[in-house]
This record gives structure tokens, C-alpha cells and sequence, in this order.
């Protein structure tokens, strides 16, 4: 009696042994396959920002309509991180593509501060792209590097002066304009030459400093707008809907529909706060935009 309570003691626990073995077996694979196939998933604090129930409507009727959402244009800086940027994707229902600007001036100054960036970024299941400000960057940036993107976004902001410097278009008290046709000539073929680059979304299109804004209607001509989406078009570049900025105007949205190139949609923040995409949204509702008027990137699936 004793002799088989114990010869059963002994069994359960060698079934218990082999299972605990088993478990673990599975767990260690498990944990082994987790570190090629999934990116930790952290913990989100609890007061990153919020969307608007409004902001949230809008979204949800838009996806009424299968639009796949994907903001391009959020800047790693003032605050905002990549943990944060997959956080407002979480709530939002807006992919998140996160980038910072490389050039000479710029944040990523060189291949091992993007380097540094994209290891970053890459914690989490995020698009990855960088701004690029100098024209030759394509020559000066590292391309085991550039492989490592989902995308490059350019805008036509900064413009050489004749002597070859960088000018920040914006920053109007540090460039003169003599004679405002000749310096519009030079900005059309600028905005050539950017939209002209192995990027793949031009940002912020049909731009033009405040100086000479008054004179857009006359400079966007339907034939300059024409000429301009043909060679993004060609050259595989989508154009942007910023939020933030006036540009482009609905002509231009609307002229590039027609011609069926490719859109998207950007926030380009300073900060971390709260950003609805109010106008981007606006547009894409009022003009019908379709997902197949939307450039869709899948992720890297290695970098
Ligand atoms: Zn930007």
C-alpha cells in the first residue's frame, strides 16, 4: 500500500518535473524567437497627451472610408521621443513616422549621430526617416544608413544664396532680395533641383517665404504646378499636407489628384504637445482623398 502510494508520489511528480521542463523549454524559446521577431513593448506613462474626442471622430470617419493614416513629420526634438510618438499612434489611430533633421547645421551632423538616431527610433515598431537639408546629402550620408530608412523628406526652405551658403527661407532678416523676379526664377529652379532628389516625400510644397507671398497665385502658375508634380510624380516623390502651414493651396492639392500623384500628411512639431492635424484632416475629408491618393510605407522589417 505504502510501496504504491509512493510509486505514485513519484510519478506525478516526474510528470510534474517534465512538464515544469517543458514550460520552460517553451518559455526559453519563446523568449529566443521574441528577440528576432517583436520589439519590446514599454509601459506608457500616463500623461502623455490625449486626442480631442473631436479629433478622434474625425479619424473614425476617415477610416470609414479604409484611409490608412500616417503622419511623416514628427520631429524627435522639444521634448517629443519615439515612446511618445508610438503612444499617440496607439490613441490616435495615426501611424507615427518619426525623423530629425540631418545636415551640416543640423541635429544629425553626421552618420554616427543618425546612426545613434535610427538606434534609437528602432525600439520601437515606428516608420523611420530623416529631413535633409544640405543638397548633397545623398553623397555625404553613409548608405548602409539610408538602407535603414522607410524614407527621406526634403522641403525647398533653405536655398543657397549665389555664393553657395544655406539660407533658412524663413528667417527673413538674414537675406536680402534685390530683385524680386530674378529671385523668383532662382527659387523655381530650387524647387526643381529638391523635387529632383532620390527623396521620397517633398514637404511643405509650393512654399514661399512671407515676403513674397502675395505674389503666389502669379508664381504657382497651373503650368509651373503642372511641371513641378510631373517630376515628383516621376521621380516616385510624394507631396505633403502639412497641418501647420498655409502651403500647398487646394489648386495645387486638387491639380495633384488629377494627376494622380501621391499625398501625404505632416505635423512638423517643436514640441511634444497635443496635435491634432486639423487642416491635413480638413483636406483629406473635403476633397475625398483616398487611400490611393495616399503614400502607404510598410516598415523595415530589418535594419
Ligand atoms: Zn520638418
Amino acid at each position: 500500500m505504502l510501496s504504491a502510494k509512493c510509486r505514485h508520489l513519484s510519478i506525478t511528480l516526474t510528470l510534474q518535473l517534465q512538464t515544469m521542463y517543458f514550460c520552460r523549454i517553451v518559455y526559453l524559446c519563446v523568449l529566443f524567437l521574441n528577440s528576432f521577431i517583436f520589439v519590446p513593448i514599454p509601459v506608457f506613462a500616463e500623461d502623455f497627451p490625449k486626442p480631442s474626442h473631436e479629433m478622434l471622430q474625425q479619424v473614425a470617419r476617415l477610416k470609414a472610408k479604409e484611409l490608412i493614416l500616417i503622419d511623416y513629420h514628427i520631429h524627435l526634438r522639444g521634448g517629443m521621443t519615439a515612446e511618445k510618438a508610438f503612444d499617440w499612434e496607439r490613441q490616435s489611430g495615426i501611424k507615427s513616422g518619426v525623423l530629425e533633421n540631418t545636415g551640416k547645421d543640423w541635429p544629425l551632423s553626421d552618420n554616427e549621430k543618425l546612426a545613434a538616431f535610427i538606434e534609437n527610433a528602432q525600439q520601437f515598431p515606428l516608420l523611420i526617416g530623416i529631413q535633409v537639408n544640405d543638397r548633397d546629402w545623398y553623397k555625404t550620408t553613409d548608405r548602409k544608413l539610408l538602407a535603414k530608412l522607410d524614407y527621406i523628406l526634403a522641403d525647398t526652405m533653405i536655398m543657397n544664396d549665389e555664393t553657395g551658403k544655406p539660407q533658412k527661407l524663413w528667417l527673413e532678416n538674414q537675406y536680402e532680395i534685390q530683385d524680386i523676379p530674378v529671385w523668383l526664377e532662382r527659387y523655381w529652379r530650387h524647387c526643381q533641383t529638391v523635387v529632383n532628389e532620390p527623396i521620397t516625400i517633398l514637404a511643405n510644397p509650393t512654399y514661399l517665404p512671407p515676403r513674397v507671398e502675395q505674389y503666389y497665385d502669379t508664381f504657382w502658375t497651373e503650368e509651373r504646378m503642372s511641371q513641378f508634380l510631373d517630376a515628383g510624380i516621376k521621380n516616385g516623390v510624394a507631396f505633403e499636407i502639412q497641418s501647420p502651414s498655409k502651403f500647398p493651396k487646394r489648386a495645387f492639392i486638387k491639380l495633384a489628384l488629377k494627376k494622380g500623384a501621391k499625398l501625404t500628411i505632416g505635423r512638423n512639431n517643436h514640441n511634444d504637445h497635443r496635435e491634432e492635424l486639423k487642416r491635413s484632416l480638413d483636406l483629406l475629408e473635403e476633397l475625398n482623398i483616398t487611400t490611393n491618393n495616399l503614400l502607404i510605407l510598410p516598415r523595415q522589417p530589418l535594419r
